[in-house]
């Protein structure tokens, strides 16, 4: 018979349990409601469908003193990542109300969360609702980014691509959802998330929460998050076949046939589970850390077949699998978005200043090898330098590095320019008899002396010197249609004075790799000189493809990582611009062969001196 007094004691001392105490998780399942425009399980939210969640979260209540910054990396629809940070921002706003910052890579893929997502959580969640302020005093624009809830509350949500991630509002509370999609940084202003961390840095109770599905190794912030700053944390399932506990990785994963049920084969005892156990091994799961960390990073990755039931089945995972597992870009897909794993491209993974390194050598700097049928070159403009690469071209675009020089000087005063004038004149000498000289010259015309560069491109256009800009247009061709440009120079313009090629640096990029990976001299391989040193290889390796989301779609783009020096790379992209510029002159069926007729054969040295005063005569 239970105490009248005694029930109503206990409810009365349960409402006045200060609400702060509740953690992310005991918030939510009281509070939290989902609608359909949001979910497609709607009604109260419940951890216990995504027990893997309710310790993440956990971990972002003001009672967890330790833990500031938590990293999720999981798979795309496993595991309600989001959700996480949906959950911890409504119990912000209703229960603790601090000035936070949520951060997405673009401004559109932030006003699509804010529609889809965030905006259901303000209005449908009574206790948050319950919090909120009209903005009536703000533009419309402003009230989009900017949400006001009772004590004093300010919500920022940014676009990491927009730079206002380096100044702002100081914020307790930081939450980067996608994070691998981030610019590495922007305009020069560094990395958004440390930029968003920086306004931090004055609140003793801050907490950051870092949410994505991978990129590229090496290319990724969130991937680099979890591996050298977490504690990167796994999910032990419940077995119930012999009750251990289980971390299930993609080779547990077996099937008879293509078409046929997909089981997970017991890593503890051998035995087949099928999916129907998930939702019991997922409850009886624990988190276990395997590795210290820095001890304020708690680290969680989740692949997708950890789905709760019924929301990404085992099959579904394996067709893709097997769909994509021929075709890179399809597997770095997979790899990222169900695996949850990074992924290097393999055709570029395999390129690197190391391995290059063991090809260098058996031909001189500024010599060139007997193969060589075809000599470009190009200058790369910097502030207070210019850098020089002459290249070789043979049967089959195999490639020689011929020389590679940085000039030192100031590209607004002439003598630098005379000086990739006389390298122009050089006349490099070819192994077997004979000198070969350079028939284009790329001059880069996008740094801060495109005046001086146009002018030096239309004073020596005659000469096969030829104006190139980088296009920033991920399909444009390799060599795009010549285009007029005006020449300001020293306050005098001539109109349509020089003829500028707009690359496709894009595609040029990924023909460099793919030529570096390969490893066998012939077509396509790429020689270096005896003289290449291991800076100007990391140079030429140090970029790689990495996905970003442009306005809501998934792109590869070329990423150089954070202060290395890529202009071995642009070189190269330049001077097989230049060869590209070559074959327009030929037959491509017969050019090679064209330009072997042209070389006068083994010329004595005795010969081309006599030549060369034969022309100095005339
Ligand atoms: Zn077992």
């Amino acid at each position: 018979m239970p105490d009248a007094a005694a029930v109503y004691r206990d409810a009365f001392i349960a409402a006045l349990q200060p609400p702060l105490d509740l953690t992310v998780s005991e918030w939510a399942d009281a509070e939290r409601q989902l609608t359909r425009r949001s979910s497609s399980e709607p009604g109260q939210w419940r951890t216990d469908r995504v027990p893997f969640l309710r310790e993440p979260m956990d971990l972002l209540s003001p009672r967890e003193r330790r833990i500031r910054r938590v990293v999720l990396i999981f798979g795309s629809q496993s595991g309600a990542k989001t959700e996480c940070g949906l959950n911890w921002l409504g119990r912000t706003i209703a229960l603790d109300p601090a000035p936070t910052l949520v951060m997405f890579p673009t401004e559109s893929f932030a006003k699509r969360q804010i529609r889809q997502r965030l905006t259901p959580l303000f209005t449908d969640t009574p206790a948050v609702a319950a919090k909120s302020i009209s903005s009536k005093s703000r533009d419309a624009a402003n009230a989009m980014f900017l949400k006001e809830f009772e004590g004093d509350m300010l919500l920022s949500i940014i676009g990491g691509n927009s730079g206002s991630a380096a100044q702002g509002m100081p914020a307790q509370n930081l939450w980067v959802d996608e994070a691998s999609s981030l610019p590495l940084e922007i305009d020069d202003k560094g990395d958004p998330i440390e930029n968003a961390e920086a306004r931090q840095t004055n609140f003793p109770d801050r907490k950051t929460l870092l949410t994505s599905t991978p990129g590229s190794r090496g290319a990724c912030r969130i991937t680099w998050e979890f591996e050298t700053r977490s504690d990167r944390r796994r999910y032990s399932m419940l077995m119930p076949c012999c009750g251990g506990h289980a971390v299930i990785e993609w080779p547990h994963m077996v099937w008879d046939t293509r078409d046929g049920e997909v089981f997970c084969q017991c890593p503890l005892c051998g035995e087949r589970v099928a999916q129907h156990h998930k939702t019991t091994m997922l409850a009886g799961g624990i988190w276990q850390a395997t590795a210290k960390g820095d001890g304020e990073t708690a680290g969680f990755h989740l692949p997708g077949w950890y789905a709760p039931y019924g929301w990404l089945s085992w099959e579904k995972i394996r067709d893709e699998f097997l769909r994509a597992k021929s075709d890179p870009l399809l597997l770095k897909g997979w790899v990222n978005k169900r695996a949850a794993e990074a992924w290097e491209d393999e055709s570029l993974a395999k390129v690197t200043a190391e391995g290059l390194m063991a090809r260098v050598g058996g031909y001189g700097h500024g010599t060139c090898p007997a193969g060589v049928l075809a000599v470009v070159m190009a200058v790369d403009v910097q502030d207070t330098w210019l850098e020089v690469s002459v290249w070789g071209y043979g049967r089959g675009e195999e490639a020689w590095r011929i020389w590679h020089q940085k000039v030192e000087g100031d590209p607004g005063q002439d003598d630098v320019w005379e000086q990739v004038t006389s390298i122009r004149e050089v006349s490099w000498p070819r192994v077997g008899g004979g000198t070969m000289k350079a028939v284009h010259c790329a001059i880069d015309t996008g740094g801060h002396f495109t005046g001086e560069a146009y002018e030096y491109c239309r004073q020596h256009a005659r000469g096969g010197v030829v104006a190139i800009k980088g296009s920033s247009n991920r399909s444009a061709p390799v060599l795009g249609k010549p285009s007029k440009q005006d020449v300001t120079f020293r306050g005098r313009t001539v109109r349509n004075g020089v003829t500028l090629y707009l690359l496709g640096t894009h595609a040029l990029k990924r023909t460099v790799y793919s030529r570096l990976k390969l490893d066998e001299p012939g077509p396509g391989f790429v020689h270096f000189d005896d003289a290449t040193t291991d800076e100007y290889l990391q140079g030429l390796t140090c970029e790689r493809l990495q996905p970003r989301y442009i306005k809501g779609f998934q792109v590869l783009e070329w990423v150089k990582p954070n202060g290395a020096r890529n202009e071995p790379l642009d070189l190269a992209v330049y001077c097989l611009a230049m060869l590209e510029l070559l074959k327009r002159r030929y037959n491509r069926a017969t050019m090679w062969e064209q330009l072997e007729a042209q070389l006068s054969g083994p010329v004595a040295p005795a010969a081309i001196e006599r030549k060369k005063g034969a022309w100095l005569s005339q």
